[in-house]
């Protein structure tokens, strides 16, 4: 099965770093145009220059960074000239010492900004080349005379980095914790609804690109009630996490299974027709009647319907095809359970006025002994 969660996750820590960045850059931008001033008025041109190309790039990045899909890649093409600017204000004899606690940023934006790996990478390596600057200024005897101010320097530093780093990976794990929470079902570990929509939405726009055929598939367990009335609730879970986990284990790598609420889940097929969505339902419904579920050393011998519809226009949203699978469920339910009803296509420019929709196609119906429409509809 598909496994889209590092995205999502991906997704949530994009939208925190977003804002860091967007208070980074417009920092850069102010400041920076302070700096500018100050080193004119002190003639120092090269890096007054550096800090206005630094200040303009800052300023175009306030209006980039809100709605770029590509922050890793901007964030680098920002920090890494920020901290080039930095070096050279290290490196620069005409600056004074004191623009070395600028070094104790370092770890903290790169950990902010890059995350707990690429961060501590980026810090480590311009830490390294601030500490190879400030040798290469002051090495020697000057260093000797001033050890409180170099371990002042350094401690602070690494306290800032230890702390950046551990904060981040704790703050990463939680937000891991959090967004599973937030997208998976607890009973069962499916996506849930929500996170099941956004997959659909990622493959949808996918397909269409590459005209391919999408199909999703609606289940619904047959007689599930009964499982709780007669063998009580916890028997009712562990049916439902068997049936996912028949479903899970019968679906080709790249399709997605997910749970919609109560016993209904949903499937979707990649680059799957009407004909392919049927035939991989038929397998699963298969699937479903073989694992049956046991409680007790008790069979259940529990099966469930299932409805098919294919992405037929790129317009068509979830609902739209969510619906159409669910009128398919619903025929299949009325038609004795167990089976698969597949939705025929909408003829090209859609029904003419007044016409009604064309029925679902039914497929096998293998109705299980005792299982006959005898339930009220759904
Ligand atoms: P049908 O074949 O028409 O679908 O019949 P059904 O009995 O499956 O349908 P109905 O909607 O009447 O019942 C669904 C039942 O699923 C009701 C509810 O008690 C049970 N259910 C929903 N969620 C859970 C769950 O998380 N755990 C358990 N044990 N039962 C659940
Ligand atoms: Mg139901
Ligand atoms: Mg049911």
């Amino acid at each position: 099965m598909r496994d889209t969660r590092s995205n999502s996750y991906d997704g949530f820590a994009a939208r925190h770093r977003r804002t860091v960045l967007l208070v980074l850059v417009t920092l850069t931008a102010l400041f920076g145009a302070a700096y500018v001033i100050i080193n004119l008025q002190a003639g120092k041109y090269i890096i007054a220059g550096m800090e206005l190309a630094m200040t303009v790039f800052a300023a175009t990045l306030i209006v980039i960074v809100r709605g770029t899909r590509r922050l890793t890649e901007w964030t680098i093409a920002f920090i890494i000239p920020f901290y080039a600017v930095m070096m050279y204000g290290f490196y620069s004899p005409n600056t004074e010492v004191t623009v070395y606690s600028w070094v104790m940023v370092i770890p903290l934006l790169a950990h902010l900004l890059l995350g707990r790996r690429l961060g501590a990478v980026l810090s480590l390596f311009f830490i390294g080349c601030a500490g190879a600057l400030f040798y290469h200024r002051f090495g020697g005897a000057s260093l000797v005379q001033t050890p409180g101010a170099i371990a002042n320097v350094t401690m602070a530093t690494a306290t800032v980095f230890a702390l950046a780093h551990f904060y981040e990976a704790s703050r990463e794990q939680a937000e891991r914790r959090l967004a599973r929470m937030a997208m998976t079902d607890a009973l069962t570990g499916l996506p849930n609804r929500a996170y099941f929509e956004q997959i659909f939405e990622q493959e949808k726009q996918e397909h269409v690109a590459h005209d391919l055929p999408l199909s999703l598939l609606m289940v619904d367990v047959d007689f599930f009630k009964q499982v709780n009335d007669v063998h009580g609730h916890e028997a009712g879970d562990a049916a439902l996490r068997d049936i996912a986990t028949a479903m899970r284990d019968n679906v080709r790598q790249g399709d997605a299974v997910g749970r919609l609420g109560g016993e209904e889940f949903a499937i979707l097929l990649c680059n799957s027709d009407k004909r392919r969505g049927q035939a991989i339902a038929e397998e699963l419904r298969r699937a479903v009647e073989r694992c049956g579920c046991r409680h007790r050393n008790k069979a259940l011998n529990l099966t469930a319907s299932f409805g098919v519809a294919t992405l037929v226009a790129s317009g068509q949203t979830f609902e739209d095809l969510l619906s159409r699978a669910d009128r398919c469920l619903y025929s299949a339910k009325r038609a004795g359970r167990n089976r698969v009803v597949v939705d025929p296509p909408k003829p090209a420019g859609g029904a003419a006025p007044g016409t009604m929709p064309a029925p679902p196609l039914m497929s096998r119906h293998p109705a299980g002994p005792g299982q006959e429409a005898q339930k009220p509809e759904r």
